[in-house]
């Protein structure tokens, strides 16, 4: 099935500085774009602007989980784990193109922090939050029960352990999913489009938009919009800054490694959720096709989310958690694929101490001069958060707007067939010449990143992250962006340094 088309580039920037929106929505995360495609749902005339590609934040480097959070259980964040798991049911249904079940392996070892019977009560709990309503109960499992679920777990102090549900995504593609179903909507979504500059109505008046930098054709646009909201993620206080006077930290970022390996070396079958025997924090061995990835991190950082990389150290200690569990992988730096980096979010009121115990709930707030941000949250609640968002700009907008119908109504995006003389890019990765010419036409890849990091998870499977395929895609992409010999070279240049700023470890 073809997707329905939205309008080129070209004519999007025009219609950015061509009328007054109800709301410009600035950061095209998994948070704005979610934010968008409500609001345009129920009527607003809607702007999204984001300076890179959609996702390009930290909603490509996420755990693709969408869960109900089994570890916030420990930290007596209820409430989460309860709005969670309804989410999780929510995307199943309305995104099963996207969103799929997952099953878990919890193996528990002699002297471990968390003991059979406190795991099998939280996750009876954890059942009970989800209502009872999950892909399936969780199970507990005795020594030889998670050794047939997973026979390369170490069996050396293995007392028994239990299995259960969550699901996993691809958090880039929900991201473009519900930024193209915004303009399906109506809503004018740029990539590559950021914000320089907040303007005012009048010297104290409020926000009345936003001036808005082509990056790449280079022109300046004035858009305007009776509300302004900040979903920039960990770029929030750079925007709230520009405002003439900003009122604090909104965010407090944590950054989060992951290292993908290849999928034969650990010999995971499903996903396996592993105490860090150096800390004792809950991590993951996920499947991921030819991959597994392990992850993640979490501390606290004040490296600019543009910036931030793995560095050797954190490699070191995700290899290690994973040699100890599956100690016939000996897994070693040279194993490691790709290694990536995000910051989280979070709400920087009320998370001062350990990261891991910091809360994953969101916040809404409206500055003096109008400007609505929003904080914190997951890529799981995006939907319940762009929901409430929304309420929040229709009351401060005082107007009437069809109910929000984000709860029922199926999320597009799937993925065309491929045809069979269409060659994979690269033979033992799904993805063809097919899916690059879909993702220019019908998906706004402008770049050859948007393409290989975003559109595709290709640079994340790959050792040279996808830059031996990356004339290939070029050639394609330049034919139908029209780039000329010396464009194609500009954009395999920008990829090689994408390459480095992305997947470089520093020691
Ligand atoms: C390591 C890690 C693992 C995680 N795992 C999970 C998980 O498994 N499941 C889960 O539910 N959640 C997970 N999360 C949380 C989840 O990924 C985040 O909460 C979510 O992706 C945040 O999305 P966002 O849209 O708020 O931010 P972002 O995705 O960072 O989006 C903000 C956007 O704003 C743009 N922007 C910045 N400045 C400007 C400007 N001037 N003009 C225009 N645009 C601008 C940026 O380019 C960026 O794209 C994880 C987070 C991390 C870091």
């Amino acid at each position: 099935m073809t997707p329905p088309n939205i309008p080129r580039r070209a004519q999007r920037l025009l219609a950015l500085g061509d009328r007054r929106f109800d709301l410009l929505v600035v950061g095209g995360g998994i948070t704005g774009a979610g934010i968008a495609r409500d609001a345009a749902r129920r009527g607003l005339a809607v702007a999204l602007v984001e300076r890179d590609d959609f996702a390009a934040g930290t909603s490509s480097r996420s755990s693709r989980l969408i869960h109900g959070g089994v570890r916030y259980l420990e930290h007596g964040y209820l409430h989460l784990v309860f709005e969670a798991s309804r989410e999780r049911r929510r995307l199943l249904d309305l995104a099963p193109h996207l969103v799929h079940p997952l099953q878990f392996t919890w193996p528990v070892y002699r002297g471990a922090r968390v003991p059979r019977w406190k795991l099998g009560a939280g996750l009876l709990l954890y059942d009970a939050l989800a209502l009872f309503r999950n892909v399936g109960r969780h199970r507990r499992l005795g020594r030889e029960g998670v050794l047939a679920e997973e026979p390369r777990l170490a069996a050396d102090g293995l007392t028994g352990g239990a299995a259960y549900w969550d699901a996993a995504t691809d958090d880039a593609r929900l991201t473009v999913a519900n930024a193209l179903d915004a303009a399906h909507a109506s809503a004018t979504i740029v990539n590559h489009a950021e914000v320089r500059a907040l303007t005012f109505d009048g010297a104290h008046g409020p926000c009345d938009g936003a001036l808005v930098h082509d990056r790449i054709g280079g022109q300046e646009i004035r858009v305007q919009a009776r509300v302004v909201l900040n979903a920039a993620g960990p770029w929030t206080d750079e925007i709230a800054a520009l405002e003439a006077a900003p009122s604090g930290p909104a965010v407090r970022g944590t950054k989060g490694v992951h290292i993908a390996v290849p999928a034969e070396r650990v010999g995971n079958r499903g996903a396996v959720t592993m105490l860090s025997p150096d800390d004792g924090r809950v991590m993951f061995t996920l499947p991921a096709g030819t991959h597994t990835i392990i992850g993640t991190t979490d501390t606290p950082t004040t490296e600019h989310p543009h910036e931030v990389r793995a560095h050797g150290a954190d490699v070191r200690y995700l290899l290690g958690a994973c040699n100890r569990f599956f100690p016939e992988a000996r897994l070693s730096e040279d194993d490691v694929v790709a290694a990536w980096a995000g910051i989280r979010p979070l709400v920087a009121s009320g998370n001062r101490g350990d990261p891991a115990s910091a809360s994953r709930e969101h916040a809404i707030r409206t500055s003096a001069r109008g400007v609505i941000t929003i904080t914190g949250g997951k890529l799981t609640t995006y939907r319940a958060m762009a929901e409430q968002c929304v309420d929040a700009v229709v009351r401060h907008l005082g107007v009437r707007v069809r109910p929000c119908d984000t709860a029922h109504v199926p999320l597009p995006g799937e993925r065309p067939a491929a045809h069979p003389e269409d060659v994979r890019l690269v033979p033992e990765l799904p993805w063809r010449e097919s899916d690059v010419v879909q993702a220019v036409r019908f998906e706004c890849a402008e770049t050859i990143a948007d393409v290989l990091v975003r559109r595709m998870p290709l640079a994340f499977e790959r050792r040279d992250h996808g830059l031996a395929v990356a004339p290939r895609v070029a050639a394609v992409m330049g034919n139908l962006l029209r780039w000329t010999d010396a464009g194609i070279a500009h954009a395999l240049d920008e990829y090689a340094q994408e390459v480095r700023r992305l997947f470089t470890v520093e020691p």
